[in-house]
């Protein structure tokens, strides 16, 4: 491999960070490629990138496998020492933070604040949660029959893999690596080719804070290539995975064609969002706006699916348009804009297209429902009412800022329609009636149920799906935890930000 000089310079930024990082030092790709990252907000080209494909990754994983070996520093590293260099981690994305939401926003393009007050800080607590867990991760002692001792280890598994997506780049990626960290493992990891920045940056973090070479590795380059060197990669022990489900698959077969390595999956989810008529209105409406609209619609847990009961659908639908006629659209960098433009041309179009399939099956188009003219990514946030369950924007992940309003009229009715979706990610339930609202949260296949309130995600409480949105769960103790259980998950319960109960299949980090 070859090593480069480091100073590659991003327009804009003048950070060493375009190049392929291994063994705490700057590589350039070994097939000479490069790929270019863009700006969607402005259309320009930030810089072109190290391309990484199979070569790299196979240096990036030996670096991992030799600094995973028995005696190497990290692992004569105690748990306490593994916990400072998280919490190092973190203080010094909490010196960057400006630096960090600005490469977010340039390669995103989603609103700088988010990215500063909502992605940003989600990375420092994520980072600062795993950081106490690494000397608190206990095996048990247990009274087995006849007269021995038997206790059990919690042991890192070694190299794992994490490929991530662009719509939250770096908090995706701290998701992945502040547990396997935690636990003692070493890392390769491929960012999401149109986002890569903000991950090379990490690499510089990674290095200034003192983990030892090889422990974490980043091979920037395509899904195709680079990802699947990973996914089908002999020594590594284990994948984490957040994007399609259709990559998801292919994940899992790889796995299984080559070392059966665990396989932790989040693949997104056509998210239920329930408002019956006894809910507070004004509150129902805003965090389905949010719900829906956040992020460009580029979310995981997007309220894609929001049933209202009929006695206050037309009002519903009222207030549910006029927030989205009053959504800012425009500049990232502009304090008051709410919505940036979509990632790329491929999911622009695509968004357009299910629009247009909404408009020919039948909805009612209540507002936006076209590109905002002369400018590139932008989509008017639009909003269906009268839409039916076996329209495409009611079935398939849209991805973009589409809000379909669907009616119901009884408690068993819209269990059953809300359940039926090959995803199960999140959901949502808007009611003052407690009975209602423990009803649904335990009816509704879904890894999360938020009742009267959105996106209330914490380091400290369990994400991930039921059913095709994925296996295996991230955040929280089973972060660090081994092997699906087979225990069924039962919804973390939000109530009105409260975290409750949970019981859920774990995300693959340890074996135990
Ligand atoms: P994607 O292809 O699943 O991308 C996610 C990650 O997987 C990227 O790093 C990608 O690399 C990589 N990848 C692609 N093919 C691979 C392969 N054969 N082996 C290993 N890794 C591979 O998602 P997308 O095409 O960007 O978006 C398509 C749809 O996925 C969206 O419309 C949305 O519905 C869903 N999505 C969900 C999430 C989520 O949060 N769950 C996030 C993003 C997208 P590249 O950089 O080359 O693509
Ligand atoms: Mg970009």
């Amino acid at each position: 491999m070859t090593q480069s000089s480091g100073n590659s310079e991003c327009k804009g930024c003048n950070i060493n960070l375009l190049v392929i990082f291994i063994n705490n030092e700057w590589h350039e790709s070994t097939s000479g490629k490069k790929f270019p990252t863009y700006n969607p907000s402005t259309l320009e080209k930030i810089c072109d990138i190290e391309e990484g494909d199979k070569p790299d990754v196979d240096n990036a994983v030996e670096a991992a496998k030799a600094a995973f070996q028995r005696g190497s520093p990290w692992r004569q590293m105690d748990a306490l020492s593994r916990g400072r260099l998280l919490h190092k981690l973190a203080d010094l994305l909490e010196r960057d933070r400006v630096i960090l939401a600005t490469l977010e926003t340039m390669d995103t393009g989603k609103p700088f604040l988010q990215a500063y007050f909502i992605d940003l800080e989600g990375c420092i607590k994520t980072l600062r949660y795993y950081a106490g867990w690494a000397d608190k991760i206990q095996g048990r002692t247990i009274p087995v029959d006849e007269n021995f001792v038997c206790f059990t280890r919690h042991e890192p598994m070694g190299v794992c893999g994490a490929i991530t997506p662009w719509n939250f780049p770096l908090l995706m990626l701290v998701w992945k690596m502040a547990p396997a960290l935690c636990c003692g493992n070493t890392l390769v990891i491929k960012p999401a080719e149109q986002t890569p920045l903000t991950s090379l940056y990490i690499g510089s973090l990674i290095k200034e804070v003192g983990f030892p070479p090889g422990v974490v590795n980043i091979v920037p380059g395509y899904g195709p290539t680079a990802g699947a060197a990973i996914s089908t990669h002999h020594n590594i022990d284990k994948i984490a995975f957040t994007g399609s489900t259709k990559v998801g698959k292919l994940i899992k077969e790889a796995a299984s064609k080559s070392n059966l390595k665990r396989v932790t999956l989040e693949l997104g989810g056509k998210n239920p969002c329930i408002v019956c008529a006894d809910a507070d209105l004004d509150l129902a409406v805003e965090c389905a706006h949010q719900g829906v609209f956040f992020n460009q619609g580029q979310c995981c847990t997007a309220a894609s699916r929001v049933f209202v009961e009929e006695q206050i659908y037309p009002e519903f639908v009222k207030r549910s348009v006029e927030y989205a006629k009053k959504r800012l659209v425009g500049d990232p960098f502009d304090a008051r804009t709410e919505q940036g433009p979509q990632i790329d041309q491929k999911q622009f179009d695509k968004i357009l297209e299910l629009i247009e399939s909404g408009k020919k099956e039948g909805a009612k188009l209540e507002c936006g429902g076209l590109a905002i003219e002369d400018r590139g990514l932008f989509i008017k946030p639009t909003v269906f009412s009268e839409v039916t369950d076996n329209m495409r924007i009611a079935k398939e992940e849209i991805f973009g800022p589409v809000q379909p309003i669907m009616k119901f009229k009884s408690i068993e009715e819209v269990i059953r329609r809300a359940n039926s979706t090959e995803y199960g990610l999140t959901a949502a339930v808007f009611t003052k009636n407690l009975d209602r609202a423990l009803t649904l949260a335990s009816a509704l296949q879904s890894g999360t149920v938020w009742i009267n309130c959105y996106n209330a995600l914490y380091a400290q409480a369990p994400f991930g799906g039921f059913k095709m949105s994925g296996n295996g769960r991230e955040l929280d103790k089973y972060g660090t935890l081994a092997g699906d259980t087979g225990i069924h998950p039962k919804p973390p319960l939000s109530l009105c930000g409260g975290i409750w109960a949970s019981l859920a299949p774990t995300w693959t980090c340890l074996h135990l």
